[in-house]
């Protein structure tokens, strides 16, 4: 029995106001790119990458916006709402965290 590898990616930062990240796990992203239609910003995009011994599609955040999630994921209100992204996904694969200090 082949063991599943976790391969979870945190792209964003947290700062003075707090923590915010969108988090894919890559073991279980399957690339279908619903997630990329389904942004508003255009942030996630699907890219080749080596994961555990095997190249295959997964989903990303765009090199360009992980340092202003906070910006950028905003309109989707991640705080009181599932963005679009997370809903989208049938595997569970992204998710979002955001804990804005009041
Ligand atoms: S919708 Fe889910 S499985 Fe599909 S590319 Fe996005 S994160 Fe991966
Ligand atoms: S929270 Fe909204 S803007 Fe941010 S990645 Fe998801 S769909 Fe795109």
């Amino acid at each position: 029995m082949r063991r599943r590898t976790c391969i979870i990616t945190y792209y964003g930062y947290m700062d003075g106001s707090g923590e915010y990240y969108i988090v894919i796990d890559s073991s279980i992203c399957d690339g279908c790119g619903l997630c990329v239609g389904q942004c508003p910003k255009k942030i996630i995009e699907t890219a080749k990458a080596m994961i555990d011994i095997e190249e295959k599609i997964v989903a990303t955040v765009k090199e360009e916006h992980r340092k202003n999630i906070k910006y950028e994921c905003l309109p989707c209100k991640p705080d009181k709402e599932t963005p679009p992204c997370v809903s989208v996904c049938k595997n569970n694969a992204i998710r979002i965290i955001w804990k804005a200090k009041a």
